[in-house]
């Protein structure tokens, strides 16, 4: 029964594992937003694996190429030698990046995850500069391999784990509620910048000149932060006058789910490389860095790895991005999105629990603050953080999977496919909004 098959998987995997501590189902079947527990029951995925699954839990027009593809008798692993899949995925990926970027572009394939990727570019900028710093962001999440964790801001996933790779120097990112550097509102952009500025230029510092700058468009672990247009806007300016590469980390907010295919977009900014992976394989596992060629210093072998390039996680992915063509996802996004965002705020009208909705398209976070609790010398209140806790456990109880993030874990995110419907929005703020009226206090 699935008690006993929980408790077998429970007792022989690693105590690192996250999710299964909570969603204590044995999950089975899955189908567009819903996913089923092998008792038949339903959930609504808001999380859809950190926001992998773009198209949905087994699109058919993925599922059909996959199986299409392993029938066809192509080759499944080759390293990275040339294929019609990689050629096929190359091309759909040209095809969605910025135009101006894309006629200047090469990719590095990399192992199946965001960290891999993300090391990948941090090594590359490394060695195209000369330079060894790296700057990232308070409250940034990269990965937890040796050198992603290394740029991750928050102390919590690292602190047992000495003497990680690289220098990285952290920068305030513009979190404008609850700023932890005692600005709020518009001024937490603008000092933010300020304040980068200032330590780049300053040799007083003590700031090396950095390889690269690594920054999310939208902080998603971090919390569901979306940085201001404008602040992108003033690094990307700033880090050109410095000649600093920037790599703009779409590992989460990329792929259509902020409303535009890359979330940097928005911003009209190019960045020197970017770096993909979650929706980028269409459910399977696959990242890469996307980077200006002006950077391509690498020689042959200088960044190997067996299983880069899964030729299925290709052909998913080339599948995934004709299917947010065909069934106009981005778009979607935006829309859903702004109903989204509307019923979230009406829901922070109604309960005091809730301090700030906020999120572009399909990302969205609520942070929830625990007004019987003072709050700690940053600002923040570590009540909610068990109030965001137990609303989740609420929530998986009542047929909805939802994560928390930020700091003291206080922001619920959410996170559907791009292909959920407004009545499955609906259906899961409904589920929210109960359990807040339950636990709130
Ligand atoms: N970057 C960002 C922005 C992420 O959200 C994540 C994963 N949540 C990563 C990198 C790391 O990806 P992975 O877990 O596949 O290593």
């Amino acid at each position: 029964d699935a008690d006993a098959v929980y408790e077998f998987v429970r007792e022989r995997e690693s105590s690192a594992r996250t999710y299964a501590n909570t969603f204590d189902a044995v999950i089975e079947r899955g189908n567009g937003t819903a996913v089923f527990d092998t008792a038949g029951r339903r959930y609504l995925d808001f999380l859809s694996c950190a926001g992998t699954l773009a198209t949905g839990h087994n699109h058919p027009v993925v599922i059909d190429r996959v199986k299409r593809f392993l029938d066809s008798g192509h080759v499944m692993q080759v390293l990275d030698i040339t294929t019609p899949a990689k050629h096929r995925f190359l091309e759909r990926l040209f095809d969605v990046l910025p135009r101006s970027f894309s006629g200047r572009a090469r990719v590095q394939f990399c192992g199946p995850t965001g960290a891999d990727a993300i090391e990948a570019a941090v090594k590359l900028f490394k060695t195209a500069t000369g330079r060894h710093s790296v700057i990232a962001f308070h409250g940034a999440y990269h990965g937890m391999t040796a050198g992603a964790l290394a740029l991750t801001g928050s102390l919590g996933a690292k602190e047992k784990v000495a003497a990680l790779m690289p220098e990285v120097h952290f920068m305030p990112y513009p979190y404008s509620y609850r700023c932890p550097f005692g600005l709020g509102g518009t001024q937490t952009a603008t000092a933010s910048l300020h304040y980068i500025e200032r330590m780049l230029s300053d040799p007083e510092s003590g700031i090396r000149k950095p390889a690269c700058v690594v920054v999310e468009a939208v902080q998603g672990e971090g919390g569901v932060i979306p940085a201001p247009l404008d602040w992108l806007r003033g690094l990307r300016a700033l880090t050109h006058r410095l000649d600093i590469p920037l790599v703009l980390d779409e590992v989460q907010a990329g792929i259509g789910r902020t409303g535009s295919m890359f979330a940097f977009e928005q911003a009209g900014i190019e960045p020197d490389a970017i770096v993909l992976s979650k929706a980028i394989g269409g459910g399977f596992p696959l990242s890469l860095v996307v980077y200006d060629d002006r950077y391509d210093v690498w020689q042959p072998g200088a960044h190997a790895g067996t299983f880069r390039g899964n030729q299925i996680a290709m052909v998913a992915g080339a599948a995934c991005f004709d299917v947010i063509e065909q069934e106009g996802l981005v778009e979607a996004a935006r829309a859903k999105g702004d109903h989204l965002g509307e019923r979230l705020s009406e829901l922070a009208k109604r309960h005091t629990a809730v301090g700030d909705v906020r999120g572009r398209g399909l990302m969205w976070g609520i942070e929830l603050v625990d007004a019987t609790q003072a709050a700690d010398a940053l600002g923040a209140l570590p009540g909610a953080g068990r109030l965001a806790r137990d609303l989740k456990r609420y929530c998986f109880a009542h047929g909805l999977i939802v994560e928390t993030g930020g700091r003291h874990g206080a922001v619920l995110r959410l996170l559907p496919p791009l292909t959920v419907t407004t009545a499955e929005i609906d259906e899961a703020l409904a589920i929210v909004a109960a359990g807040l009226d339950e636990l709130a206090y």
